[in-house]
């Protein structure tokens, strides 16, 4: 507890500095052109323990000279000590050193922070001075138990009287120890009664030894203080004190257990993500729609090279199914070329010319076409292979049942036709044997010999395949007499470039001209693994286009965000806010929104893992965790980055303008 002595009002304390010391001090405003010279060169010294009344009329320059004795403004010239200190070379953050450890602020309008409840907005001063979470809710309850407050603790400010809420800002000035009591019109929203009461407790703190200075317009307010000065515009031209008052004195007293360094920086920072969640809470769907930029771009970046990865991993395990040994050839100049399906110079003769080959294990020209089949009332659509008959050996698929296409079928054209086990499924869900049925492929009647399924599963795998020999699709369906393509089994003792070469000279001699390209699968897989990388790289850079443009709606809120609470942020300042201590709150609030919208994001991207499959299966997401590693750091990133402009803003703010802002 403090002590208190008591000294004679007029008796000097000799080498002690005076409280607050003013000289000389002017303060000029301009404002569009136009100068208000508010203060015109004022002289004031305050001591210890007095209670001191400035009045004036309206614009007289109290305020003015308040803000300037608070340290919530600058003199334009002159000079201003706080206990014997020089105010005029100190940092933004040590003049919110000295209101919080030496002034308590008591506004017109009260200025509580309208999210916080009563205890909340009495403690706040004490977490920026650092004092340890329990010991300042201690304090709290104590004062608002003091000042009669007890049951409203737990109320926020509009749930509070006129006057309760200013017994609140009373609290909120005292709990660092209200050395300097600032009142800037203390009564003035209040009911003459309330008002008289509020003056009966400003007087009891003085009789326990804190400085009270007040600023009224109302003589009767005034007559409480002990010292009343007068002034007119800019300049004091009375100051009167009552005789024989003797000041109580309270001892500085340094505050017993301050929280420092780290752990101090810890406890501000559980306060300053406290307030960040309050804000947020406090508008949901702001905080929704700005993380909604976040959630889709992390969801699409995430999910993109997901599905990039997935579809690349998926065609290289069918190429490698397919073996490492086979040639494609088909008509054209190369992969894509537009104009091959008009080439027609692939013919069966060129296949039978390749088999002749020595380094061949076996060919089979394809064509293929789709149709529908049909058999009763089922109709479906697939893809019709017309193959030659060691077309499942070049492409190592199995027997399930029956036979395959024999040599025999092709060179008669047969209308035998092997299905695959899907087409099994569908034609003949009833369970009947499909072997020896026949069946509709478009219009022409064939008869099932054999079911075979392919080495691969997977891409393509709910596709409908039916496999006739080449030369019944040729003739009977497509009406056409060139190929498509003719695949190529080289043999496991030859190299594949040997035969590679052999059979380009051998075409080339054929046709005259390089009207046709060989694809092996080795090659493919090269060229898959690029455009896939190159597709994903795409997509990915255009989705990270819109994670920027999230970051770009997160900056746009919490400069809005900033604008709304200009003066809770003035108010923070004035109960002794650092610098550090505004930006921090709003960084905190731009990486949580990135934060938990990309946390939303990662999981939206996971869930369609789930949900993708359920449709298409020939979709599949492979996730990597670097991928989701990145994309939160990304979104952290953003917050970051998009979250500074704004924060520093707030942290900038003039704490007078801002508490002027409505
Ligand atoms: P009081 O509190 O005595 O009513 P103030 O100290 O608020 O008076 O204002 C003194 C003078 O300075 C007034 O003429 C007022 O218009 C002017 N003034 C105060 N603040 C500003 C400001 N931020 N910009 C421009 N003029 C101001
Ligand atoms: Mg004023």
């Amino acid at each position: 507890m403090s002590q208190t002595t008591t000294t004679n009002a007029s008796g000097s304390t000799g080498a002690e500095p005076a409280l607050l010391e003013i000289s000389g001090v002017h303060k000029t405003y301009f404002m569009e052109g136009v100068t208000v010279r508010a203060l015109r060169g004022v002289d004031l010294t305050v001591r210890r323990g007095e209670f001191v009344a400035i009045m004036g009329a309206s614009g007289s320059g109290k305020s003015t000279l308040m803000n300037i004795l608070g340290c919530l403004d600058r003199p334009s010239s002159g000079t201003y000590r706080v206990l014997g200190r020089d105010t005029r070379d100190m940092a933004p953050d040590d003049l919110a050193a000295l209101r919080r450890e030496h002034f308590g602020f008591i506004f017109q309008r009260y200025h509580l922070l309208s999210d916080l409840t009563a205890a909340g907005n009495v403690e706040t001063p004490a977490i920026y001075l650092g004092r340890p979470p329990a010991e300042r809710r201690a304090e709290a309850k104590k004062l608002l138990a003091r000042l009669g407050l007890k049951d409203r603790a737990g109320h926020t400010p509009n749930q509070l009287s006129g006057g309760q809420q200013q017994r609140v800002s009373i609290a909120r000035a005292l709990i660092n120890g209200g050395d300097v009591i600032l009142a800037d019109e203390p009564t003035g929203a209040l009911d003459t009664t309330t008002g008289e009461e509020v003056m009966g407790i400003l007087r009891q703190l003085n009789a326990e030894g804190r400085t009270i200075i007040i600023v009224t317009h109302d003589m009767h307010v005034a007559e409480h203080a002990d010292r009343i000065i007068e002034i007119r515009d800019g300049v004091i031209v009375s100051d009167t004190r009552k005789a024989g008052v003797s000041l109580a004195v309270i001892d500085d007293k340094p505050h017993a257990a301050l929280t420092q360094g780290a752990a101090s920086w810890r406890d501000r920072f559980n306060e300053a993500f406290r307030m960040a969640l309050r804000a947020m809470r406090a508008h949901k769907l702001r905080t929704f729609l700005t993380m909604l930029g976040i959630i889709i771009g992390i969801a699409a970046v995430v999910s993109v090279v997901a599905l990039g990865e997935g579809s690349r991993k998926q065609v290289l395990a069918n190429i490698s199914a397919l073996g490492t040994n086979t040639i494609d050839v088909r008509p054209g100049t190369g992969f894509g070329d537009r104009r091959a399906s008009a080439t027609r110079t692939l013919t069966v003769a060129d296949a039978d010319a390749i088999a002749q080959q020595s380094y061949v294990d076996s060919v089979t020209p394809t064509v293929s076409t789709s149709a529908t089949l049909r058999r009763g009332n089922v109709e479906t659509s697939a893809t019709v292979n017309g193959v030659g008959d060691q077309y499942f050996r070049v492409r190592g698929m199995q027997l399930v049942s029956g036979s395959l296409i024999s040599a025999e079928s092709v060179s008669t054209l047969s209308q035998d036709v092997v299905i695959d086990p899907n087409t099994r499924d569908t034609l003949f869900a009833d369970g009947t044997d499909p072997i020896g049925q026949v069946i509709l492929v478009g219009q022409m009647p064939a008869r099932v010999v054999g079911v075979a399924k392919s080495a691969s599963s997977g891409f393509g795998a709910d596709q409908l395949n039916v496999y006739a020999p080449y030369t019944s699709v040729m003739r009977r369906l497509l009406g056409q007499s060139y190929l498509r393509g003719i695949t190529v089994r080289v043999s496991d003792n030859a190299s594949m470039d040997a035969a590679q070469a052999g059979i380009t000279t051998l075409l080339a001699s054929r046709h005259g001209t390089t009207d046709f390209y060989l694809n092996n699968t080795d090659e493919i897989r090269q060229s898959i693994e690029q455009t896939t990388g190159t597709l994903t790289l795409l997509i990915a850079s255009i989705a990270v286009i819109s994670l920027i443009v999230g970051g770009i709606g997160v900056m746009n809120i919490m400069l809005v965000s900033v604008t709304e609470r200009v003066k809770e942020i003035g108010v923070r300042m004035a109960v002794g806010a650092r610098q550090g201590d505004i930006m921090q709150q709003f960084l905190i609030e731009a990486v949580l929104v990135c934060m938990i919208g990309g946390a939303l994001g990662v999981g939206l991207a996971l869930s369609f893992g789930v949900i993708f499959p359920l449709f298409n299966s020939s979709f599949v997401l492979d996730y990597s965790l670097a991928s989701i590693v990145m994309a939160f750091a990304c979104s952290t990133a953003i917050g970051v980055a998009f979250g500074f402009l704004p924060a520093r803003s707030a942290s900038k703010l003039d704490p007078i303008e801002a508490l002027a802002r409505e």
